[in-house]
């Protein structure tokens, strides 16, 4: 019987490829075409409700139940139009996916008939029945109640006719089981500390939108391929192979042109998500082989964040469509790159001024200036929980592996700035200044250039760069969800902006000129955070060093980093915003713990399995193959059949060395996972699958990634890395 390999390598090779149909309009005339966006409520509900709801949203008000229901009759009935059954809530639970129940809008009649039906109290507030989503003890199983309400900041959408209404996630005692109930509060608050420091500056601005422009790196394989590899459909990742002859080495996946089967997959999604209003503007080849990437225009944070996850949906219905499947894992195969997903944030002003891009006037750039320098302060200040944000034991793999930023936070400023910084330093002083003095340091400030945006002045390396007009977090991984670290950024930048507004009302209180008091605080922090400024090579082994001398911590395993949210200055910041409550950040740290055990100790069963039934029987038949071709050399030269088959003995001695280790690391193996099952505090456990088992999965791959090298090809039963990473 043939393996699993060929017989996938053989239907790939009678793969016949069609090309999708797609619209021939224009983008524009369907953009957006099934979202239920403002445009669309202004003809489906009253003037009255369009103008309460928009108020609501603007001012992050509740809506009164009168008008849940003109809106919800309003939803139906345009859903209904556009062809939707059935609606569902969607909602991001802290599992990395995304939730839905769907329900008929059909309702029989007593005595017959029937008729389609949507109230507003199921628009506004749904009990999804959802015991099953994790939720850190925060909710009895069973009592089992957690509530998705309505988020109407993110417009309805449909999908497979399905009407699906964006929704928080929250348990019956109002504690956040989801990931977007923090961002939005963390939203929230930035916006509150932006537009009272903005009021220094300019007093039409009342309000302050968090900006993001995500950056999704993903893999692509066959999927005759991927079901072949019981690792990667059960783990997401390859948990053996051995690296391909040739990989990333000449770059010439990166400059290549796109595949023309990955172009068509790319063309379809992207058409899906311009139809849900998903505004993609980018696509390219990444560094690995088959790895690519898509970014839209930057939006509202928590619509981008809706964005990225529905799109990540998307993606994965698509790629089946086309034979294929996209990988999210941020280290699906080891040896080359692996994926992440930047995080461009900023801030926009009602007034539209993005308060992280230089101005051309004095002014606006002591209004930039101190954005910029406050952005580097709260990366100063909490950035061991930037950090922690995105810890995973996926990205864990990612990180610090020469390809992304080490797990230590540092703030890279370009050239230009980090001199501006150096000489404003150097010049302003805590004393009263001079009226020349003065008017030097305002020259200079309006010398900052206006558009910084130098493609050459990028460093790749740095975990929080500033690329001109904002923020780039890049050591977010492919699958995280982007409301955790955001909702770590904002806070603390919402935190640090109202200290600094304290500071500088406390100046101006005692009597000295408001553009000076900003000044002042300004060069203090600057001198305050200089610290994690860095602007070299931050994959280098002299960085981590500096780092250490600069006294920068660097937080090595997911256990230690899942921990800092614990730190009593953390707790607080989040308490004080209003974010998460201690015992929210309780129920994350333990659902996040939970699920780092669990994933091990699947990659743990899975490559045990596989190493035990799949590798060791091929290994052995290989092995008596050539313990027949010794045999059968002795038979015919029985003098010199030593010395013909010294290479053959050899290798006999290689594989039984290999089958030998394997067996001893499962046996071994095994009996930790044994130990760690039996320990019942969560933290014990984590911490005993990172240290004790996770050092097996990495042993027993080196011995198997050996015997690939030695066992005939006709025999080895699972696809090896130069066939998944290549797509024709
Ligand atoms: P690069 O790979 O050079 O970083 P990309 O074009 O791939 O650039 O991605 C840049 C991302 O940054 C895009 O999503 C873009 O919309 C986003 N971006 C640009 N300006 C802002 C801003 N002011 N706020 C947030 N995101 C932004
Ligand atoms: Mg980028």
């Amino acid at each position: 019987m043939a393996t699993l390999r060929f017989k996938a390598l053989d239907e790939i090779s009678r793969r016949e490829f069609t090309e999708s149909k797609l619209s021939d309009e224009k983008i524009s005339s369907y953009f957006g075409c099934d979202v239920f966006d403002r445009e669309k409520m202004r003809s489906y509900i009253s003037k009255d409700a369009y103008d309460s709801l928009c108020n609501a949203i603007d001012e992050g008000r509740r809506i009164d139940r009168k008008i849940a229901n003109q809106i919800a009759q309003g939803m139906k009935t345009w859903a209904i139009e556009k062809g939707a059954t059935h609606y569902s809530h969607w909602f991001q639970p802290l599992n990395d996916s995304t939730a839905e129940k769907h329900d008929a809008f059909f309702e029989p009649m007593w005595g017959g008939g029937s008729f389609e039906t949507f109230k507003g109290e199921l628009l506004v507030q749904q009990e999804p029945d959802a015991s099953s989503f994790p939720n850190g003890g925060l909710r009895n199983t069973f009592e089992a109640r957690g509530y998705s309400a309505w988020d109407p900041s993110s417009p309805a959408f449909i999908i497979d006719k399905t009407l699906c209404i964006p929704s928080i996630f929250i348990a019956y005692t109002g504690e956040a089981l989801d990931f977007k109930t923090p961002l939005l509060k963390s939203i929230q608050a930035l916006d509150k500390a932006a537009t009272e420091v903005c009021q220094l500056f300019d007093k039409d601005v009342t309000k302050v939108n968090v900006t993001l422009g995500w950056e999704q790196e993903y893999f692509l394989i066959d999927e005759a391929l991927f079901l072949a590899r019981p690792d990667l459909t059960q783990t997401g990742r390859t948990l053996m192979g051995h690296i391909a002859a040739k990989d990333q080495q000449l770059d010439d996946h990166y400059f290549g042109s796109i595949p023309i089967r990955v172009l068509d997959f790319m063309k379809d999604f992207e058409e899906q998500a311009y139809r849900l209003g998903i505004p993609i503007k980018t696509r390219h080849n990444e560094v690995a082989p088959n790895q690519f990437e898509c970014a839209p225009v930057f939006e509202e944070a928590n619509i981008a964040v809706d964005h990225n996850t529905l799109l990540m949906t998307v993606m994965r219905r698509t790629a089946q469509k086309h034979k294929m499947r996209v990988l999210f894992h941020e280290k699906p195969f080891d040896g080359v790159n692996g994926s992440g997903k930047h995080c461009n944030w900023s801030l926009l002003t009602n007034t539209g001024v993005n308060l992280l891009a230089p101005g051309k006037t004095p002014r606006s750039n002591t209004q930039f200036l101190t954005f910029f320098v406050n952005a580097i302060m709260a990366a100063h200040d909490y950035g061991t929980l930037f950090m922690a944000s995105i810890a995973s034991h996926s990205n864990s793999h990612r990180l610090g592996a020469h390809e992304a930023p080490p797990a230590i936070m540092s703030v890279f400023t370009g050239s230009t700035l980090s001199l501006v910084l150096d000489s404003l330093e150097e010049r302003l002083s805590d004393k009263k200044m001079t009226p020349d003095e003065k008017t030097e340091i305002k020259l200079d400030i309006g010398k900052i250039p206006d558009i910084l945006l130098d493609n050459t002045d990028r460093n790749r390396t740095s975990p929080f760069a500033f690329t001109g007009n904002r923020f780039e977090f890049r050591a977010t991984g492919s699958s995280n969800n982007c409301a955790a670290p955001l909702t770590v950024i904002n806070t603390a930048m919402a935190d640090q902006l109202t200290k600094f507004k304290i500071e500088v009302d406390t100046l101006i209180e005692k009597g000295v000129k408001k553009d000076e008091a900003i000044l002042q605080v300004i060069r203090q922090y600057i001198i305050r955070s200089k610290k994690i400024r860095f602007e070299g090579n931050g994959y280098s082994q002299e960085w981590r060093e500096e780092a250490k001398k600069r006294g920068l911590e660097s937080i090595e395993s997911v256990p230690d980093a899942l921990q800092v949210f614990f730190r009593p200055e953390y707790v607080d910041m989040f308490r004080r915003h209003g974010v998460l409550s201690a015992s929210e950040i309780h129920a994350r740290y333990e659902i996040n713990m939970e699920v780092l055990a669990k994933k091990i100790q699947i990659e743990s069963r899975v490559l045990g399995d596989l190493a035990a039934n799949h590798i060791l029987p091929t290994a052995i038949k290989y092995q008596n193959v050539l313990i027949q071709n010794v045999r059968g050399l002795q038979e015919i030269f029985p003098d010199d059949y030593k010395e013909m088959s010294s290479e053959v003995i050899r290798a006999i001695a290689k594989i039984a060395k290999h089958v030998k280790a394997i067996r001893e690391n499962i046996y071994l193996m095994t009996d930790e996972r044994k130990a760690c099952n039996n320990m019942t505090d969560l933290e014990e456990k984590a911490r005993g699958y990172v240290e004790r088992v996770s050092p097996y999965l990495k042993k027993i791959r080196y011995s198997i990634d050996k015997l690939e090298l030695i066992v005939d090809d006709e025999l080895w039963p699972l696809p090896k890395y130069r066939e998944m990473m290549t797509i024709n």
